[in-house]
């Protein structure tokens, strides 16, 4: 997608600092973190959100849990939160989807 500022980072159009990287994925560390560690697990394939998400897609989404499970062991990681936020209410600001990935300080529930 043109203009897609993560379609431009999963194409090294865009520099990103990478965490993991393979046919179908690719995570790299959040510009404005929010916790000591914050990386993004995006799929290379544009999708807008969550919300586009059908039965097809399964396997690529259950593949990223599992990149996210190996780059937080790989990080020594015991404890992440995930999160999508999708629409605008929801926070989203990048309408390309990606799984926030939050660790290394207490988290608050509910989320605000
Ligand atoms: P959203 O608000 O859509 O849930 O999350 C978008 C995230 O992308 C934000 O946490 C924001 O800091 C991050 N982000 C936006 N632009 C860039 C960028 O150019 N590089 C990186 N590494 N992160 C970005
Ligand atoms: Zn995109």
């Amino acid at each position: 997608m043109g203009e897609c500022i993560f379609c431009k980072i999963a194409n090294k159009e865009i520099l990103s600092k990478p965490v993991y990287e393979d046919e179908r994925c690719y995570a790299f560390y959040d510009l404005d973190p929010q916790a000591p560690t914050h990386f993004l697990v995006i799929p290379k394939r544009h999708i807008a959100s969550a919300l586009d998400l059908g039965e097809d897609d399964a396997a690529l989404v259950g593949h990223c849990y599992a990149v996210i499970a190996k780059v937080a062991r790989e990080l020594g990681l015991d404890s992440y939160r995930v999160v999508t936020n999708c629409g605008e209410q929801a926070g989203q600001t990048v309408f390309h989807l990606h799984f926030h990935v939050l660790a290394g300080r207490d988290m608050t529930w509910p989320p605000g």
